[in-house]
């Protein structure tokens, strides 16, 4: 089959030209993102492959759809930039990657929870300069805090049995209960109770219209003074200018973050030699208790394995007209 890839990066062509060997599929990379601008591109093929930055929304399906284009592939597990009642108007299928490896994210929610808290992202500079001082690099112990996490899926029980292992008493929170988790000594409450009781909150739902801004100014009035906020989820899920108050007021103690909510146009970008006009992201880089990764969480060679060989499965199946068993559903 035809595709066209989009938001393509050096990662993306090794990775997919090695499990798409026999080439049972005819690739053509492009570096620039799928959006209303660049869909004419997709001209000539049957299919797009898209990441969590490219913009899917009616106009582009439109012109994807007029293109020929009848199966897009996510080369991701989220697909809130997809419009998916449009996609499904124009009988596009949209498949993606369910779970490519949920440790891969939750171990990085671990590492912005680390870094932040024992400061080794200071300590490396200091003794690369001869300073061994360790003045105000004091952390605290994640031994017997208190863990919310909002969002028990994959990525989310992962994230709770490594806090378990640590000797963190772990709540959660989310819409469905897992039984499983409960064995484990993960205890359910309600989100408020998570928002007050928390040390430290780490989120892993989607993105939906019931999420987006989950985090604002009155969920953090409800926070503990100093508490950790860690998001690996979806940049939508925090109000970023609500989070910046409250580091301003110090409600907030630490945020570590690898999603935000303006990341499209930024992030997997070098604009190192660019004039970077996003206010907020500005602002938050300021604070020295604030971590920012521009969404690296999935970053794992197990989960650029994992995203192509489900990815160009998916497009198989299409092709050869089988179930569909990654297939997002309205
Ligand atoms: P999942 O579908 O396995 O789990 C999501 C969980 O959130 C489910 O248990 C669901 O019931 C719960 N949920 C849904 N709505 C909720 C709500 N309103 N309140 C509380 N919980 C709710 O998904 P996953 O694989 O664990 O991934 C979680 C998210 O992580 C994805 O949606 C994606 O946005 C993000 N993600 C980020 C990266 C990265 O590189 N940073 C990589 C992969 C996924």
């Amino acid at each position: 089959m035809k595709i066209a890839f989009f938001s393509t990066k050096s990662y993306d062509r090794e990775y997919f030209d090695r499990f798409n060997a026999n080439s049972q599929h005819r690739i053509t990379y492009f570096e620039v993102s799928l959006n209303t601008n660049t869909a004419n591109l997709a001209k000539g093929f049957e299919a797009v492959c898209v990441f969590v930055n490219d913009k899917l929304d009616k106009e582009t399906l439109q012109k994807i759809s007029e293109n020929g284009i009848r199966a897009i592939a996510l080369r991701c597990t989220g697909y809130n930039n997809v419009d998916i009642e449009a996609a499904a108007e124009k009988h596009i299928k949209i498949l993606r990657v369910p779970a490519y490896s949920p440790q891969a994210v939750a171990e990085h929610a671990v590492a912005l929870i680390l870094t932040l808290n024992r400061k080794t992202h200071k300590a490396f500079n200091r003794i690369r300069e001869n300073n061994f001082s360790i003045e105000h690099l004091t952390g605290f112990n994640l031994y017997g805090k208190t863990v919310g996490v909002i969002g028990t899926g994959l990525i989310g029980s992962s994230f709770c049995a490594i806090m378990k292992g640590f000797g963190c008493n772990v709540i959660a929170y989310d819409v469905k209960e897992s039984d499983k988790l409960k064995e484990k000594g993960i205890e359910y409450k309600s989100l408020d109770d998570i928002l007050i009781s928390s040390d430290i909150i780490s989120l892993h739902c989607p993105l939906t219209p019931d999420t987006y801004h989950l985090i604002d100014k009155n969920s953090i009035s409800k926070m503990k003074k100093g508490v950790m906020l860690i998001n690996t989820s979806r940049g939508g899920l925090i109000n970023t200018q609500d989070a910046i108050d409250a580091l301003k007021s110090e409600k907030l103690g630490y945020l570590g973050i690898d999603v935000y909510e303006q990341e499209s146009g930024l992030f997997f970008k070098d604009l190192s030699e660019s004039v970077v006009h996003d206010e907020l992201i500005g602002r938050l880089m300021t604070f020295f208790n604030v971590l920012i990764t521009g969404h690296q969480g999935f970053f794992t060679k197990e989960a650029l394995e994992q995203i192509a060989t489900t990815t160009l499965n998916n497009l198989s199946d299409f092709q050869n007209n089988v179930e569909l068993v990654n297939e997002v559903k309205i």
